[in-house]
């Protein structure tokens, strides 16, 4: 791959999160969070509207909001990694429902291969991902 192409990511200690859950995944993911609460904490979050709200809902943790991912959300996401702003990616995806927005799901998984961000798509891997935080 082209390294002309990639920015930049400084790695300081408290690092840019990006949180995104389907809606089927969204109790999981609300799970996780509360499991992983105190590690969160320790860094900045960002999610998808509907995602963001219920984290910071019954985490009680601060989480910047992009738009509801079928409104854009996961393309701000998407420009914020392209623009070396977003440090890992935890992103929830529903494997046995369609989306109408599954352009912009690819999309976002696209931009985050591109750019080798950590990313996790499930439980288990977003746990190896926060410990090595
Ligand atoms: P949401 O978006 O958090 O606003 O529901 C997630 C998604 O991309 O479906």
């Amino acid at each position: 791959m082209d390294t002309m192409l990639m920015t930049e990511v400084e790695s300081p200690a408290r690092k840019r999160i990006a949180l995104v859950a389907h809606d089927n995944m969204k109790d999981d993911l609300l799970q996780w969070v509360l499991d992983h609460r105190e590690s969160l904490a320790a860094h900045d979050l960002v999610g998808t509207g509907t995602t963001g709200r219920l984290v910071a809902e019954h985490a009680r943790l601060d989480v910047t909001r992009v738009k509801s991912g079928p409104l854009g959300g996961d393309q701000q996401i998407g420009a914020m990694i392209a623009e070396g702003r977003i440090h890992g990616l935890i992103f929830f995806v529903d494997p046995l429902s369609p989306h109408p927005h599954d352009v912009d799901v690819k999309a976002l998984m696209r931009v985050a291969l591109v750019y080798d961000l950590p990313m996790a798509l499930n439980p288990a891997p977003a746990t190896l991902m926060i410990e090595a935080m």
